[in-house]
C-alpha cells in the first residue's frame, strides 16, 4: 500500500474553512482496513473524502490523513430491467445518471451539483428536490458494505442490521468506511421534465403554494429573494416539475440519452461556460445581487402571469448550479458559507422569517436562497423533519467573517427552539453547545455508538471535532 502524500492544504467546497492533512489514495478494502491498523498504531486520525462538495468542515481532517475514495469508482452490476445498481463509492451522481438514463433510469434523489461520490452522499444522507415524497437517498439503499474501524467489513441491510442501517447514512464518516452501495434507481417516462412556474408574493404564500402542490408535483423547489422586505419578505419563486412522455413530450425517447440531457458547453454558441463565472464576480456585492434578485423576481412574476411552463431535461433542472462551472470563484478569495435550517411546518413561516428578518438587520443579507419541502426520516442523525428548509449563501470576506458566525450561531438557537435541525454537509458554524441542544438524544445515542464502533477514536474530521462528535 502506498503511503498518505505530505501536507497539503485542503478547503471546503465553500473555501472558507481550510485546513491540511495527508492524503491516501486507496481503491480496495484491504487498503482501508490498513490504514485504519496504521492510524490505530500512530495515533494518527482518519478522515474520509469523496468529491470534497461539502460546503463547509466535514471532509477536512487537521493534522490528520484524509482517505481519498474517489478513485474507488466501479460500477459493479447494473440491472437495467429492474434499475438497481451495485457500485463502489466513488462513482459520482453524475456517473450514475449517465448509465441509467439510455435504460429509462433515473438517481432517486440528487443534489444540486452532479459532481458528488455515492460515499459522499450516503455518508451526508442527502435530500433532492423531490425531498417531500422521496425522502432522503438512504431510503432507496437495498444495502451498502462498509470497513469498520475495527477493520471488519460488513454488508448492511435493513433487515440484517437495522441498527447500522439506520444510524451510518448521516453519520458523516464517523462510523466507517462506506464501500460499496446497491441503490434502487427511479423509472422516468422520458428524458424531459415539464416545467411550469410560480410566484409567491411573500413566505406563507410560498409554504401555501408547497402544501398546495405536493401532491401532484414530482420536483419542487423555491427561491427566495433575501432582500425584499416588509409585507413582501420571503417572496421568490417556486419551479414546480413533472415527468412527461410522448403524449405531452414528441421528444420524450430522444431525450432519454445522456448528450441530449447534458446542458451546452457555450453559451449562444460562442462563450465558453468555463469563463461565466468572471462575468458573475462584479455583480456579487450587495448592490449587484440586489438588482439581480430583483431581474429574477420580476421575470417569474410574468412567466407565472402567463402561466408559461416548459420542458427542460432531467440534467438540466437537476443540476442548474452546474451551468456555470467554477461560479463559487464569483464570491472571491474569502468563499462562501451556506446556512441551512429545517424547521418543522408548523414554525417555518416564523422562524424562516425571523432569519430573513435578521440577516438584513444586521446588512449580512444572503445572495442565494432555496426553499424545499421535506419529510420524518428514520435516519439517526437525519437532518430532515416533517418541515420546510432554507438554504442561505453568505459571501464570506475578513470584515463580515466574526458578525457572520455570529449571526449563523443564533439561528442555531432558533433552529433549537423550534425543534428544527442543521445539516452538516453545509455547516461551517455551528458549536457543541447548539448541536447537542439541536439534536439532543439521537447525538447521545450517536456517540454512544461511535464509542463502541470506534474505541481508539481513529475516525475523525474538523466537523466532529468542532461539534464535540468525537
Ligand atoms: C453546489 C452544491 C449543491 C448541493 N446541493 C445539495 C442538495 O441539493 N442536497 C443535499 O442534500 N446536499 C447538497 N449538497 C451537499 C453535498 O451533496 C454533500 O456535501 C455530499 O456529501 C457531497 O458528496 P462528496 O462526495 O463531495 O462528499 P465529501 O464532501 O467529500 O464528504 C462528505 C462527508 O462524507 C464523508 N465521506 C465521504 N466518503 C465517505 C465514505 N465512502 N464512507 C464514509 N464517509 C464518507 C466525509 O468524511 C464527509 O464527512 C450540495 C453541495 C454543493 C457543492
Amino acid at each position: 500500500m502506498s503511503k498518505p502524500s505530505s501536507a497539503v492544504l485542503l478547503a471546503g467546497w465553500g473555501g472558507a474553512v481550510r485546513s491540511t492533512a495527508r492524503v491516501l489514495s486507496v481503491t480496495t478494502e484491504g487498503e482501508i482496513a490498513a490504514a485504519f491498523r496504521e492510524a490505530a498504531r500512530s495515533r494518527c486520525p482518519i478522515g474520509f473524502r469523496g468529491a470534497g462538495c461539502s460546503y463547509g468542515d466535514a471532509a477536512l481532517n487537521d493534522g490528520g490523513v484524509i482517505l481519498d475514495l474517489s478513485r474507488m469508482n466501479r460500477v459493479i452490476e447494473f440491472d437495467p430491467k429492474l434499475g438497481v445498481v451495485r457500485a463502489e463509492v466513488g462513482v459520482t451522481i453524475r456517473d450514475l445518471w449517465r448509465l441509467g438514463i439510455a435504460h429509462g433510469y433515473w438517481p432517486p434523489v440528487v443534489s444540486g451539483t452532479a459532481v458528488p461520490t455515492l460515499g459522499g452522499v450516503v455518508a451526508a444522507n442527502i435530500h433532492g428536490k423531490n425531498a417531500f415524497h422521496a425522502g432522503t437517498i438512504a431510503n432507496h439503499l437495498d444495502s451498502f458494505r462498509v470497513v469498520l474501524p475495527s477493520g471488519e467489513v460488513r454488508t448492511i441491510t435493513p433487515t440484517n442490521d437495522p441498527e447500522l442501517f439506520y444510524a451510518i447514512p448521516g453519520s458523516f464518516g464517523l462510523l466507517g468506511c462506506i464501500t460499496e452501495v446497491t441503490l434502487r434507481m427511479r423509472q422516468v417516462p422520458g428524458g424531459n421534465l415539464k416545467v411550469s412556474v410560480v410566484a409567491p408574493r411573500s413566505l406563507s404564500e410560498m409554504i401555501l403554494e408547497f402544501e398546495a402542490r405536493k401532491a401532484t408535483s414530482d420536483y419542487l423547489v423555491g427561491w427566495i429573494d433575501g432582500f425584499a422586505k416588509g409585507t413582501e419578505l420571503g417572496r421568490g419563486v417556486i419551479h414546480q416539475a413533472n415527468y412527461v412522455d410522448l403524449s405531452v413530450d414528441s421528444n420524450a425517447k430522444f431525450a432519454l440519452n445522456a448528450f441530449a440531457q447534458d446542458p451546452p458547453d457555450t453559451i449562444l454558441g460562442i462563450v465558453p461556460k468555463s469563463v461565466l463565472w468572471r462575468f458573475l464576480r462584479p455583480w456579487v456585492n450587495d448592490f449587484g445581487m440586489r438588482l439581480v434578485n430583483s431581474a429574477k423576481d420580476l421575470l417569474a412574476r410574468r412567466q407565472a402571469r402567463l402561466g408559461e411552463s416548459y420542458l427542460q431535461s432531467h440534467a438540466a433542472f437537476a443540476f442548474l448550479l452546474d451551468y456555470v462551472p467554477g461560479w463559487k470563484r464569483s464570491y472571491g478569495s474569502g468563499g462562501l458559507i451556506q446556512y441551512q435550517s429545517f424547521i418543522p411546518s408548523e414554525e417555518a413561516e416564523r422562524v424562516h422569517g425571523e432569519m430573513l428578518r435578521l440577516a438584513q438587520a444586521r446588512d449580512l443579507v444572503p445572495y442565494l436562497l432555496v426553499y424545499k419541502r421535506h419529510l420524518p426520516e428514520p435516519f439517526l442523525m437525519t437532518h430532515a423533519v416533517d418541515g420546510y428548509s432554507m438554504a442561505m449563501d453568505f459571501r464570506v470576506t475578513p470584515s463580515r467573517r466574526a458578525a457572520l458566525w455570529a449571526l449563523c450561531q443564533r439561528y442555531d438557537e432558533l433552529v433549537a427552539e423550534s425543534g428544527g435541525r442543521i445539516y452538516f454537509a453545509k455547516d461551517a458554524t455551528a458549536t457543541a453547545e447548539s448541536v447537542a441542544r439541536i439534536f439532543c438524544k439521537d447525538l447521545d445515542r450517536f456517540i454512544a455508538l461511535r464509542r463502541r464502533l470506534d474505541p481508539a477514536g481513529i475516525l475523525r474530521t474538523d466537523l466532529a471535532s468542532r461539534l464535540g462528535l468525537v
